[in-house]
């Protein structure tokens, strides 16, 4: 038992992981227990639905730390132990094994979980979810030998798994409730270059279409049923239909939640000695003005270190902007800054959209929102500038490649 000295972190995720990196690097030198329900070290999940799915990418990539990593540094890392309950009266979080470790602090750091799809033939073998490298590893091995993939959800995952899809050989048919891919992230301008994109690589797109069976053959998936009554032919099916925070443990401790852990600028929960971060917090941003929870990397890497300084103690409060980005096929790009579905007027394209080489930027009342750089690289940062700045543009010269990013402003 560590007693109530320990810094604890429920979740060995990218967010657990550098919440115990910081910890140490900022010197605090008592007890770090790091407990997390897989039997793997923390690791980094963009590479299950690029190189690593694809077999570019060796496992040993994928890791935060070293193995030798949080021996070396005191940390006590608890692998196949889930949290099951947090007491905050003891201060003290409760295995699944019976056992309890106190805290001083507690940071939640337990992530997300893929939505399930609630349809007949969910279940049948050769459907996969895509969020643990085990599932990863179990899709690369059955598009190896797959003729007819189907995807179920056209969101960053869903599109990521079928260029690897097709990238393997397989024909690919999308399947997708909106009239566009990322229709509601990106919105209509945006999304209809992730469609051509895909359509270029000879991928089916099905959009406005429901799913209602996933129909199967001598026991195992045989394609998909749509709403309209046709069948797409199927012998490996991805589910990616979105994911739900992990915030079990959090409500069941009767903290704040509402679309995630609901936490402040400084990470701290309703309970002044537990901390959320990565996914599963909603945090208030400073700059934004609203609490947002935001379900990527960069947000994972380094809001945990933000919240690892609060909870020693510092004044912190987590204010970066957004950030984003996707591989699939020859397109790369990276996306800052944040707009709800409906809070922009006006989308610019700098750049040349039909090769696919561009920045688009969200505008609301002539102020940049959101900035995305596709396959044009090193202006992110001036991105980020932009958004930051938060005055108004010339649109004119916004769209002009020729005019500095900082020379734009009216
Ligand atoms: C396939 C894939 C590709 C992605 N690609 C990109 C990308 O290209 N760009 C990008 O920006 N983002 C991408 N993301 C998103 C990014 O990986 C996530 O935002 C990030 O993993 C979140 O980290 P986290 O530590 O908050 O949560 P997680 O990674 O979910 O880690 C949380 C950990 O806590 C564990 N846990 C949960 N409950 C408990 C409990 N009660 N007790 C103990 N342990 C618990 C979980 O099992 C998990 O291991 C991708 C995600 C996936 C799945």
């Amino acid at each position: 038992m560590a007693g109530n000295q320990a810094l604890v972190i429920a979740g060995a995720g990218l967010a657990g992981a550098k919440a115990a990196e910081t910890l140490r690097t900022e010197g605090f030198d008592g007890p770090v227990v790091l407990i997390g329900d897989e039997n793997e070290r923390p690791y980094e999940r963009p590479p299950l639905s690029k190189d690593y799915l694809m077999g570019k990418a060796e496992r040993d990539s994928i890791y935060v730390h070293p193995a030798d990593w949080y021996r070396e540094h005191d940390v006590d890392l608890r692998l196949g132990a889930a949290v099951t309950s947090v007491d905050r009266e003891r201060h003290e979080v409760t295995l699944a094994d019976g056992s309890r470790v106190g805290y001083r602090k507690l940071l939640l750091a337990t992530g997300s979980s893929p939505r399930r799809l609630q349809v007949p033939g969910a279940g049948l073998p050769g459907v996969h979810y895509l969020r643990t490298v085990g599932h990863s590893d179990g899709i690369r091995q059955a598009f190896q030998g797959a003729e007819r993939v189907a995807v179920i959800g056209a969101g960053w995952i869903g599109l990521e798994a079928a260029a690897a899809a097709r990238t393997a050989g397989a024909e690919v048919a999308v399947v997708e409730m909106a009239e566009l891919p990322l229709l509601r992230v990106l919105g209509r301008e945006v999304a209809q270059v992730f469609a051509d994109l895909h359509l270029a690589h000879g991928v089916d797109l099905r959009m406005s279409a429901g799913v209602d069976e996933i129909t199967g053959a001598s026991g195992r998936v045989s394609g998909v049923r749509l709403a309209d009554g046709s069948h797409v032919p199927a012998d490996t099916v991805v589910v990616g239909v979105g994911i739900t925070p992990n915030t079990q443990l959090a409500e069941a401790a009767g903290l704040d939640v509402s679309n995630g852990i609901q936490v402040d600028a400084s990470l701290r929960t309703s309970d002044p000695d537990i901390y959320a971060a990565g996914d599963v917090a909603c945090a208030y941003h400073p700059l934004l003005k609203s609490s947002i929870r935001v379900e990527h990397w960069s947000n994972a890497r380094n809001q945990p270190q933000a919240a690892a300084k609060a909870m020693l103690g510092q004044d912190v409060a987590y204010d970066r902007l957004p950030y984003f980005y996707t591989d699939q096929y020859d397109l790369g790009m990276e996306y800052s800054g944040y707009v709800e579905p409906d809070g922009y007027d006006e989308v610019i394209f700098r750049g040349d959209k039909q090769r696919r080489e561009f920045v688009a930027f969200w505008l609301s009342q002539g102020r940049v929102l959101a900035g995305m750089n596709v396959n044009v690289w090193d202006v992110n940062d001036a991105v980020q500038a932009l958004i930051r700045r938060g005055a108004p543009v010339d649109t004119a010269k916004l769209a002009n490649p020729g005019v500095p990013l900082d020379e734009v402003g009216v």
